[in-house]
């Protein structure tokens, strides 16, 4: 037997409604919020993500899945959804359309982690991509876009935001950072030597033990922000105020991937503890210039499907169940059987769900079937139903029959 690949989960026949609801919600804040959708590739030459994720974050260092494919281009599964959107904006000219681009996206994305509850290898997304606005108030919106969704979903989450500030600001603050890192130099983890000289401000990042204690006393970025980006940052809290949404301040805050400037955010699950980072975003200003196109600043998020669903589980909300066949046709013999086929047909013509045996079972297990199947009606149809054009229609909630004549179940059924 061949078994999934690690890291990897199937959606079964009997849960796949769970993702079928918060892939709807997810749509449905979309439109509320005016967002397009957008569809990628599933992989893009693994350059895009060196380039627009950024070379010295782990999800490129570690974590793609990267291959040469027959034509020998080097080649990555995408590890998360921005880029790939980016890339497209790019070549496609978006930026001389109408602006902002408001798009959203529902995608695999796939990051060769250690595979543990709420982190897979190949894991599943609902992001957004806001392009071409720069005003703080497009940030909350952003926030706002989330925070609908999460609220729909029933989850208690908690929102912290913070500010990296743009390119200036961020310079003088690695130096501060490297400063404060060199007398503890030796006792950081290997990789953290080189983020120290490379992109300090990864070492914030860091889930060593040791490197998060030392962190903890790091100088923090909102002490260094140039005036603008104090005002940006400023006016994103008093428009999340407007909004009345709750948010923390938490300076700790730098997400793991480069290309974020000024706002970031997440959203933690207050439920449960690890893992609970459900959505995270921020704005990236530089990015879409980083990629080669006309600069253009940007906002977004990505929120993940199977932590969402596990917080939901484990905070007990209930997620409707699907729709249960209104009839389910019973058919004594193969006469019988062919007639409860062609009257499926009709009923299923007219909108209604309708089931049928597939089986050539006895009436009395196709009355077991239907019940599994929780049909809230089983028409049975024998040699004098089927001489005298009825069927026996069994209300399965009352216990009660009667007869309807085969002209008049589409009548009798609908709206039922
Ligand atoms: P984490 O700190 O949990 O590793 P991240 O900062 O790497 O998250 P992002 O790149 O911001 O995550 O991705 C956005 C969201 O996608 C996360 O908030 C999380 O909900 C989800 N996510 C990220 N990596 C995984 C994974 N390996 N498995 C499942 N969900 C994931
Ligand atoms: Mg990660």
């Amino acid at each position: 037997m061949i078994n999934i690949p690690k890291g990897t989960k199937d959606v079964l026949p009997q849960d796949s409604y769970k993702w079928q609801y918060v892939e709807g919600m997810a749509r449905e804040v979309a439109k509320l919020f005016s967002l397009k959708e957008i569809r990628t590739p599933v992989f893009e030459y693994t350059e895009l993500f060196q380039r627009g994720v950024g070379d010295t974050t782990d999800v490129v260092t570690k974590e793609m899945y990267t291959f040469k494919d027959k034509g020998d281009r080097s080649m990555t599964l995408k590890p998360e959804g921005t880029a790939g959107v980016a890339r497209s904006f790019i070549e496609n000219g978006m930026s001389s359309g109408v602006l902002p681009a408001k798009m959203y996206y529902i995608i695999p994305a796939f990051r060769y982690e250690r595979p543990q509850a709420g982190r897979l290898r190949e894991f599943h997304q609902f992001g957004v991509e806001i392009y071409g606005a720069a005003s703080a108030q497009t940030d909350a919106e952003t926030i706002l876009i989330a925070e609908t969704l999460l609220k729909k979903l029933g989850l208690q989450v908690k929102l912290c935001i913070n500010s990296i500030g743009c390119p200036t600001c961020r310079a003088n603050y690695n130096k501060a950072l490297k400063d404060f890192f060199a007398p503890h130099l030796e006792g950081l983890c290997n990789d953290c030597k080189t983020r120290y000289e490379k992109n300090p401000l990864r070492l914030l990042d860091c889930k060593e033990e040791n490197c998060k204690k030392v962190n903890a006393n790091a100088p923090t970025i909102l002490e260094y922000l140039c005036e603008d980006c104090k005002a940006h940052f400023d006016e994103v809290r008093a428009c999340l105020d407007l909004a009345g949404v709750e948010y923390e301040v938490d300076p700790r805050i730098v997400r793991g991937l480069d290309y974020y400037t000024r706002t970031v955010f997440e959203f933690i699950s207050t439920s449960i503890g690890a893992q609970g980072t459900v959505c995270g975003g921020g704005r990236y200003d530089v990015l879409i210039e980083q990629l080669g196109g006309k600069p253009t600043p940007a906002v977004g998020f990505a929120a993940g499907l199977e932590r969402l669903l596990m917080v939901m589980e484990q905070s007990g909300v209930q997620i409707p169940e699907p729709e249960k066949p209104t009839v389910y046709l019973a058919g004594m013999d193969g006469a019988c059987r062919k007639k409860a086929f062609e009257l499926a047909t009709v009923l299923r013509n007219h909108g209604i769900i309708a089931e049928i045996d597939h089986m050539e079972r006895s009436v009395k297990a196709q009355f077991k079937y239907a019940d599994k199947l929780g049909a809230k009606f089983v028409a049975v149809i024998g040699g004098n139903e089927l001489e005298q054009g009825i069927v026996m229609l069994k209300n399965m909630a009352t216990g009660e029959s009667e007869s309807v004549a085969f002209g008049d179940l589409v009548n009798y059924l609908e709206g039922k």
